[in-house]
């Protein structure tokens, strides 16, 4: 059965290309295609078969110019790969996906460009597993290829190329690192509240406590600390947990935890977000948004801020450990809080991976200073000590010859070359086993003194999960302000959004009475105008929420040598927005109002300070000439086109209209006048009036 629909696209310039590319195929290049009777009928037959091949496939448009030589994605990648020899896995969907001038793009010398050429169209790439196996992936923005890494890491190089350089990046860096992660509005929001603890377990040569802390109001972190037995002030190691089956309460996680307290450190394991006991308040969901992200680092910097309280920790010794998602934590904590004093990122860290788990780069912290890395971030905990664990069965592969080198690079510039160490186990895989775990041993018996001699796994005691909850088996403790669901989280980390949607339809509500003044009667006009006053509005407000009066380094105002005030900051910070901002405004009014109008809008934008203050000039000088009356409302009129460019009245526009005010003052002066002489008379002359009024009044 042909379809009718089938047959029409192939036309007769299809049906004689596929003859000859049927008829090539099947005898080879040299057999002429008239040389016998012989072998014209068996190109005629193999033709005759393809061209029913060809009429019944609806997928294979004809290959010609017209078509641009189209064929369908997957069809393209089978061939690649058996021309090749390589076997491709898929992790996209190549259904109905069609390539244009397909065989133009494979390269018969290179299996990965053909694949970068076809692949790259639909934003799919591939991940070479071995040396014959391929997997077709979709477009990862955190994982890139261990050659981006170099390259990225020898273009960081290039921007600092001493140590001056690298002091200059090093505070940019983590404060923009800090931004883009948008967590502190978040920590601003937390409640102090005191932590829950469960009743402590006695082991050989440890305990384990469970803890529950309130971070955001009824959003609670569960975790287990581990203390050793002895008194006295102890080591702190925040163990922020990574992806490992059953969590934190792995029998990996807890050995190395028992094993780290009964060497001497107090170790505190606690839940990802939506995982463990997380997963009661939020759901399992909610741990693959970029609110994990944020919430998992509110909850170790909050652990910490407990924790050093406590008269057991030693404020001296603050270490961060973690594998996987939790060495991501690791690095991050490490910019986040300038309290850690050494670190042990494991099985994460690489210039060319940040994280592929929205918890771990689900905020563009990476896109920092115009891009960074988790190596470039761990850099700025230098000089202090930092051991990275690597091996040669994941991403860390790299370490000893990209990141190591680059890390040792930036600790050289504190001459601290010693204080970073690689330990790297090329014939291990991705997880948190003996070997790995010795390494973190040794690097805090090093940099925190631990004692050496109660390194013994053997005594550790592997607890049930159940015994590891703070809330109990069935949730029974858990508090009755907890929150249940996800959306309650959300709440806090929209506030901004929030806050700009009802600043937004506020500013909208401004613009439309400004334009409603007017009395325009003309639909189309009035939203042009309208239109052209939000825009600047918005532009005016957004410049100076994004740039506040911090953003001018405090200095001396060269009108007097006196300490710039806060308002002339601001004021400086948003005179720096584009001219434009203020043309586009000017121009719209201009050319939809008559000049009458335009000053209208002025003075609503300014709430008449022009008016107010051109008669407080008239009442100060009562007989002013003519010429001196031009001078100031020429002045003024300078001020008020001015000032609508600023935000606060109070402040920024009032200080506008102070800079126009000293020059007609000026003007007085240098033009046989005495200002401080016409203002004291004034003042004098409104004391004696309101006197006046008094007397009436007592009479
Ligand atoms: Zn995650």
């Amino acid at each position: 059965m042909v379809k009718e629909s089938t047959i029409r696209f192939v036309d007769f310039r299809s049906f004689s290309v596929y003859f000859l590319i049927n008829i090539i195929s099947t005898e080879g290049m040299n057999i002429s295609l008239i040389s016998s009777d012989k072998c014209r009928s068996r190109s005629f037959f193999s033709s005759f078969a393809g061209l029913l091949l060809l009429m019944i496939s609806p997928t294979l448009p004809a290959q010609t110019y017209e078509t641009q030589f189209a064929r369908p994605l997957g069809q393209v990648l089978n061939e690649i790969g058996t021309r090749f020899n390589i076997k491709l896995k898929y992790d996209v969907d190549t259904t109905g996906k069609v390539v244009p001038f397909a065989d133009f793009r494979i390269r018969p010398y290179s299996p990965e460009e053909s694949l970068t050429n076809v692949l790259s169209l639909f934003d799919f790439k591939y991940a070479r597993q071995d040396e014959k196996t391929y997997k077709i992936k979709a477009y990862e923005y955190p994982r890139r290829t261990p050659e981006d890494g170099k390259k990225q890491l020898s273009y960081l190089n290039s921007l600092y190329k001493d140590s001056a350089e690298w002091a200059i990046r090093r505070p940019a860096l983590k404060k923009e690192y800090r931004e883009r992660l948008q967590i502190d509005p978040v920590l601003q929001q937390r409640v102090a509240t005191k932590p829950i603890f469960g009743k402590i377990r006695k082991f050989d040569g440890y305990t384990v406590q469970n803890m529950a802390i309130e971070t955001l109001p009824g959003l609670y972190v569960c975790g287990s600390v581990y203390s050793p037995t002895g008194k006295g002030k102890h080591a702190l190691i925040l163990c922020p947990n990574g992806h490992w089956a059953d969590g934190r309460y792995n029998s990996d996680e807890q050995t190395r935890f028992a094993t780290l307290a009964r060497m001497g450190a107090v170790c505190v394991s606690y839940d990802l977000f939506g995982w463990g006991e997380s997963e009661l308040q939020v759901g399992m969901p909610a741990h693959r948004t970029p609110v994990a992200e944020i919430v998992q680092l509110m909850n170790g910097l909050t652990i910490l801020d407990y924790m050093l309280t406590r008269n057991d920790i030693d404020p001296q010794r603050v270490g961060a450990n973690g594998g996987s998602g939790g060495g991501t934590q690791v690095v991050q904590l490490t910019v986040l809080d300038d309290r850690f004093t050494a670190a042990c990122p494991t099985v994460n860290l690489a210039s060319h991976f940040d994280g592929g788990c929205p918890c771990e780069s689900g905020m563009p912290g990476m896109l920092a200073c115009d891009g960074t890395n988790n190596a470039e971030l761990m850099a700025a905990f230098a000089p202090k000590p930092v051991c990275v664990i690597s091996d040669g069965g994941d991403w860390t592969a790299s370490v000893p010859e990209l990141e190591f080198p680059y890390l040792q690079r930036i600790y050289n510039f504190y001459h601290a070359g010693n204080n970073v160490t690689n330990v790297h186990l090329a014939a291990e895989k991705h997880d948190f086993g003996v070997n790995k775990r010795a390494a973190v041993y040794d690097f805090f018996v090093s940099s925190f003194h631990l004692d050496k001699t109660k390194c013994d796994e053997s005594k550790v005691t592997i607890e049930p999960k159940e015994a590891m909850y703070s809330f109990g088996v069935n949730a029974e403790k858990m508090p009755a302000n907890a929150i249940r669901d996800f959306g309650t989280v959300e709440k806090y980390f929209n506030k901004k959004a929030d806050a700009k949607i009802h600043s937004d339809i506020d500013l909208e509500k401004r613009a439309r009475n400004f334009v409603d003044t007017l009395k325009l009667n003309d639909k189309e006009k009035e939203n042009r105008v309208f239109n052209v006053i939000k825009t600047h509005m918005k532009a005016v407000r957004d410049w100076h929420n994004e740039h506040p009066y911090t953003s001018v380094p405090a200095g001396i105002n060269p009108r007097n040598g006196e300490k710039l005030t806060d308002v002339h900051r601001d004021v400086i910070a948003c005179s720096a927005k584009p001219k434009s901002v203020h043309e586009n405004l000017m121009n719209g009014l201009r050319k939809d109002l008559t000049e009458d109008q335009t000053d209208l809008i002025l003075d609503l934008y300014t709430i008449g300070k022009y008016q107010f203050t051109l008669k407080g000039f008239k009442a100060i000088v009562p007989d002013m000439t003519e010429k001196e009356e031009q001078y100031v409302i020429q002045q003024l009129r300078m001020a008020r086109e001015q000032a609508v460019d600023f935000k606060t009245m109070k402040g920024e526009i009032s200080a506008i209209f102070e800079i126009y005010k000293d020059n007609c003052e000026k003007y007085f002066n240098e033009n046989g006048r005495n200002w401080r002489q016409m203002y004291k008379t004034y003042t004098n002359r409104l004391k004696a009036e309101k006197e006046a009024k008094k007397k009436i009044n007592i009479q």
